[in-house]
């Protein structure tokens, strides 16, 4: 069987950064005990529990916001995740005296910033993102009249806005999803202003899949489910090149009846897989005989 490992793939810088800020936290003995992380670092859990192995607390209820989940904590220091997260929270860790540490990504904090700007100039904003995700949480406790869109009907629904309107959107979107979205904007709104803000590893992650799935039998797309841009690559594979594609979180799960027939396989991995595992999934197919 022919593997074509997809480049480029896995980490992006901010995954990069945000992991080399808690491990710089970890071996400072002066920082404030315990060592909370605010969510997941990035939406791995063989990170998360790579970091949990090192006595750092990774607070992750569904069910509850940052800000609930600052409640229990009393002391020590606290890290803020790559997806960044609402001005309330860093507020809130000043405010009960603990240690705060920030791993937004720079990418996610532009996109912040943005919105501030032209809330601050008197905009609506309309934000493309995923409910729920810490991004969009983020994205969303800026300020009033921000919008969530996650789908068209989303835009269809909404009151008519009078007033001027910005649009930008989560980081790690699907490029094709967010052009149709963006394209029935401009129809409904054509005076928005539109701000593209996938990030440029998103971008590269994605396009390289549309580039090198055109003559592959299946695609493996490798990473955590909570993942956006993992989830994001695999529908891209499926929906945009028409290949088989897996998503799997390691090698583990790979399962031999996807293998029957197949000659060319492709793989790549979201931006906060670690290189290791894909490297397990890519071996196993080399050397996978029938
Ligand atoms: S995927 Fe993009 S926005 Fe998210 S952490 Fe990586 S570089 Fe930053």
């Amino acid at each position: 069987m022919q593997v074509i490992p997809i480049t480029p793939r896995g980490y992006c810088p901010g995954v990069v950064k945000a992991i080399h800020i808690v491990n710089e936290a970890i071996a400072n003995p002066l920082l404030p005990r315990p060592i909370y992380i605010l969510g997941m670092i990035v939406h791995n859990r063989f990170v998360v529990d790579h970091f949990t192995q090192k006595g750092v607390i990774t607070l992750n209820d569904p069910h509850k916001s940052r800000l609930e989940l600052l409640e229990d904590i009393t002391q020590g220091s606290v890290i803020i995740t790559a997806h960044g997260t609402l001005p309330e929270v860093f507020n809130k860790i000043r405010a009960k005296g603990l240690h705060l540490i920030d791993a937004t990504c720079k990418d996610v904090a532009k996109t912040h910033d943005l919105i501030k700007d032209y809330l601050n100039k008197g905009y609506h904003v309309l934000f493309v993102g995923k409910q729920g995700h810490p991004e969009s949480e983020g994205a969303l406790g800026i300020g009033e009249n921000i919008h969530l869109i996650e789908t068209i009907a989303d835009i269809d629904q909404l009151p008519r806005i009078d007033a001027n309107i910005f649009v930008t959107n989560q980081t790690t979107l699907s490029i094709r999803d967010l052009e149709k979205i963006f394209h029935h904007i401009t129809l409904v709104y054509p005076q928005a202003i539109i701000n593209d803000e996938i990030c440029n590893s998103t971008r590269i992650r994605q396009e390289a899949v549309l580039k090198s799935n055109h003559d592959v039998d299946l695609c493996i797309v490798v990473g955590d489910p909570h993942s956006n841009n993992t989830t994001n690559l695999a529908k891209l594979s499926l929906n945009h090149t028409s290949t088989p594609t897996y998503m799997i979180e390691s090698v583990l799960d790979i399962q031999t009846a996807w293998l029957k027939g197949v000659q060319k396989v492709s793989v790549t991995s979201g931006a906060s897989t670690p290189t290791e595992i894909t490297a397990a999934v890519i071996q196993f197919l080399q050397n996978y005989q029938e």
